[in-house]
């Protein structure tokens, strides 16, 4: 039976009508009614019409992330999506080997089903699909990703050879929260560098006025704007005579050293022009007793 209909029976259930095509058992519903949208379960993660049984414990869950919530408090451990090979149908409580339909009472037990990942979902205007070189589930239309093999992971495809590709960048933890990127819930964010991180993190971190990525240093956003308003402060800054001295920094950007007039506002790479550097000492190879220049006259006079 093709389950169609928005409403597959469950309704009847709801009304205690509902008998089953071999009597073998009552309609039986695990949650409880209050809350419960009509025709499915939703847990904090999914709307589907059945539950997993956890393949380490043997318990019921409404998903794997329930699962995994309910376990980070104790006896810590994590559902491997893969692994689920058994569901209970919520609306005739039949478990049964993971598919599409149940076996029993024949309701479609999620609009959307991945039998790789053993996933069922009804909201389907999430856009889930399937990426077979991730190996998981992802959401947002598979029309507006593509997978970078390289980084790891799918990107939307306005990065598309417009992205500097990290080994594996998303196979990390975020530099801010910790959390495993790669399957995490939470949408992500590439930086420029090529790094990754939470959106809703990269936020928080521009909002505490952090501008550079936390793994590299590298600038994060497009500082243009912030640059020009730096060089108006410093022009209208003067240093005091005694401050007028020349200091090296090193660009953490380009990663290129330069000498520049020593100012309390801040220094700007004279190869980049960012100001997102720092002071480092003389570079090896320019001092020494002799002048660069000597030096390089000496070569050329053997
Ligand atoms: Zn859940
Ligand atoms: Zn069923
Ligand atoms: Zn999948
Ligand atoms: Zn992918
Ligand atoms: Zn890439
Ligand atoms: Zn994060
Ligand atoms: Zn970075
Ligand atoms: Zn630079």
């Amino acid at each position: 039976m093709a389950a169609a209909s928005p409403c597959s029976g469950c309704c009847f259930s709801r009304r205690r009508l509902l008998p089953l095509p071999n009597n073998k058992r009552t309609p039986f519903l695990t949650v409880p009614f209050t809350n419960r949208p009509l025709c499915a379960i939703k847990c904090e993660h999914y709307r589907r019409r059945c539950k997993i049984v956890a393949p380490c414990c043997g318990e019921v869950f409404a998903c794997r992330h329930c699962h995994n919530d309910a376990t980070a408090s104790g006896d810590r451990h994590t559902i491997c999506r893969q692994d689920v090979e058994k569901v209970v149908c919520l609306l005739c409580d039949t478990e049964q080997p993971v598919s599409q339909v149940c076996i029993n009472c024949g309701v479609n037990m999620g609009e959307y089903f991945c039998d790789v990942c053993k996933f069922y979902d009804d909201d389907t205007e999430k856009g889930q699909f399937h990426c077979y070189d991730c190996g998981i589930c992802r959401v947002g239309g598979k029309e507006n990703y593509f997978h970078c093999a390289k980084c790891g992971s799918c990107y939307a495809v306005a990065l598309r050879d417009n992205h500097q590709c990290v080994e594996n960048s998303m196979r990390q933890n975020c530099p801010i929260c910790y959390e495993y990127l790669f399957d995490s819930l939470k949408g992500t964010r590439v930086l420029d560098c090529g790094h990754t991180m939470h959106m809703e993190c990269f936020s928080e971190m521009v909002e505490h006025n952090k501008y550079t990525c936390p793994i590299c240093s590298k600038t994060a956003l497009d500082m243009t704007h912030h640059w020009a308003l730096l060089d108006q402060e410093i022009e209208a800054t003067i240093m005091p005579p005694v401050y007028r001295y020349k200091v090296w920094v090193l660009c953490n950007d380009c990663n290129k050293v330069s000498e520049v007039d020593f100012h309390v506002i801040g220094h700007k790479c004279s190869h980049c022009n960012s100001y997102n550097t720092r002071s480092t000492s003389r570079p090896a190879d320019l001092s020494g007793s002799s002048s660069p220049s000597t030096s390089d006259s000496s070569e050329n006079n053997p």
